[in-house]
């Protein structure tokens, strides 16, 4: 069993790289140095648990340094538009943390405006007016998770929302498919 897994993590290893070099990445070095560290953690739970932190990470650090929803005011960019096109909202504040539909804030909001859980399917989320504008993110375009989750953990992440880690965690492993 462990030489399976050995075998597979080289291959995951050995397909990150090539990705890498392919793209073009900048930092490619210090990016397989990421993946290493992921491959060391043998146990499957603590391996998922902490490429779940490093992809939460990576995705708060590319909205914040690209200030993709650009926050003003508790306004986003989507709604900033809705309002100054006089599209009549209950309210404008929140972003996508207000749901419309249940005209609730998520259960999960504080009273800051940040969120108490990690929701991975939230961070990748971009609403229609940013994937019109390019900004889109998918788990198989990721290199820190391109080759570590199959087909139906990448849907099971990207379509659940507003759930914690342990939640999405327990469905990662529940669809878990290699050794
Ligand atoms: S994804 Fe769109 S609607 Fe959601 S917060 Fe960002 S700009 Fe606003
Ligand atoms: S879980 Fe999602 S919708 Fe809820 S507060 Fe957090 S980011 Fe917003």
């Amino acid at each position: 069993m462990k030489k399976i897994r050995d075998i597979k993590d080289k291959i995951i290893y050995n397909k990150t790289e090539n990705y890498l070099k392919k793209k073009n990445e900048k930092d490619i070095n210090k990016k397989l140095k990421l993946i290493e560290k992921v491959l060391k953690k043998k146990d499957i739970k603590e391996r998922y648990s902490y490429l779940y932190d490093l992809l939460c990470n990576y995705l708060d650090n590319e909205f914040k340094e690209q200030n993709i929803c650009n926050f003003n005011c508790g306004i986003c960019k989507k709604r900033q538009y809705l309002k100054d096109n006089n599209i009549k909202k209950d309210t404008y504040i929140n972003g996508c943390c207000y749901s419309y539909l249940d005209k609730k804030n998520c259960n999960h909001l504080n009273k800051d405006g940040t969120c108490n859980v990690k929701c991975l399917g939230c961070k990748l989320f971009t609403c229609n007016y940013l994937k019109k504008q390019g900004y889109k993110y998918k788990l198989k375009n990721i290199y820190l998770s391109k080759y570590f989750f199959n087909f139906w953990q990448r849907n099971f992440i990207e379509y659940t929302f507003r759930k914690p880690k342990e939640y999405v965690l327990k469905g990662i492993l529940k669809r878990r498919t290699i050794i």
